[in-house]
């Protein structure tokens, strides 16, 4: 172990009698040398030749051992000196409770599906985006909502597409393209699964509205997205 880190062991010792101790530093370099997203939040590393301070499931470069110090906030890691990580961005991270944190995360991800517009977005991409894992994402996601990020964003995709099916006379290709479907297939096949209805058919039934040029208002319902533990 570095002469930096023992010294800021060390220095934690006294400080830190009586209280819940913070986590050693052997212990905060083995879980960034594995990104273990189970320690997000509960540890930010310095990194002294660079000067930022990340958090542990950061996809920068793994520091050298030596260049690290470990603190257990951010706000910590600042006060010594860092700058955060524009890859991880330790603003993100989770606070030290894990049911806050789970929800958060879900919470954020929900969000970067919205902001996505719906096309182009995987659900990797959507986790590498929050620095933690796939399996990490779904799992906390089912958590708060009950579904899959997956099945989550393929209703976001339904309702945007019966709106603007119903709202306006866009041919059924650019409603697909514009609800994030990528193809008129893949819309007619989750319409059909979820409606029992093609999508011209579904059209049929609510008669057309708009003309395509005019500009139509999107609501989607936020009410999931606002659900959550008063504060
Ligand atoms: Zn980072």
């Amino acid at each position: 172990m570095p002469a930096a880190c023992y010294a800021l062991a060390a220095a934690m010792k006294p400080k830190d009698k009586g209280h819940h101790m913070f986590l050693d530093a052997k212990t905060c370099y083995t879980a960034l040398l594995a990104r273990d997203a189970r320690f997000d939040g509960r540890f930010f590393v310095g990194v002294a030749s660079t000067g930022i301070y990340c958090r542990p499931i950061c996809r920068a470069r793994i520091p050298k051992e030596e260049n690290c110090s470990f603190y257990a906030s951010a706000a910590a890691a600042e006060a010594s000196g860092f700058r955060p990580c524009l890859r991880c961005r330790p603003e993100l991270a989770p606070g030290l409770a894990p049911v806050d944190a789970e929800s958060r995360l879900a919470r954020l991800a929900a969000q970067g599906m919205e902001a996505d517009g719906l096309s182009d977005l995987t659900i990797t991409g959507l986790a590498n985006s929050l620095s933690i894992t796939d399996r990490h994402l779904r799992r906390v996601f089912a958590g708060e909502y009950g579904v899959s990020p997956i099945a989550w964003l393929q209703t976001r995709r339904l309702l945007t597409a019966k709106q603007l099916l119903t709202d306006t006379s866009l041919p059924v290709i650019q409603v697909a393209m514009d609800a994030g479907f990528g193809s008129v297939r893949r819309l007619n096949a989750l319409f059909r699964t979820h409606y029992h209805l093609s999508p011209a058919d579904f059209r049929k039934t609510r008669g057309t509205g708009h003309d395509p040029a005019s500009p139509i208002t999107l609501s989607w319902p936020t009410d999931r997205l606002s659900r959550g533990k008063p504060s």
